[in-house]
């Protein structure tokens, strides 16, 4: 059984893609060439999260920051 060269994930012949990381299968056979197998360390994980957390903080600062000014605004306006 041919393993996924990226992840170690069992292959089926049928499959075109790695159905865990998405890698060609074309590019999986059974003679491995040392040396093109990344090491085990820097696979990540196919993870796509749309907002990170540095991205949340940037956003709850900007409009806390905006409210603050319309406050201070507001109070210099009377
Ligand atoms: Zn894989």
């Amino acid at each position: 059984m041919a393993a996924c060269v990226s992840c170690s994930t069992a292959l089926d012949p049928r499959w075109k893609y790695c159905v865990d990381c998405g890698t060609p299968v074309a590019a999986v056979g059974p003679v491995t060439i040392p040396g093109a197998i990344r090491p085990e360390g820097e696979r990540r994980p196919p993870v796509t999260r749309v907002i990170t957390t540095p991205v949340l903080i940037v956003i709850v600062l900007a409009i806390t920051g905006s409210i603050a000014a319309f406050a201070v605004a507001a109070q210099w306006l009377g």
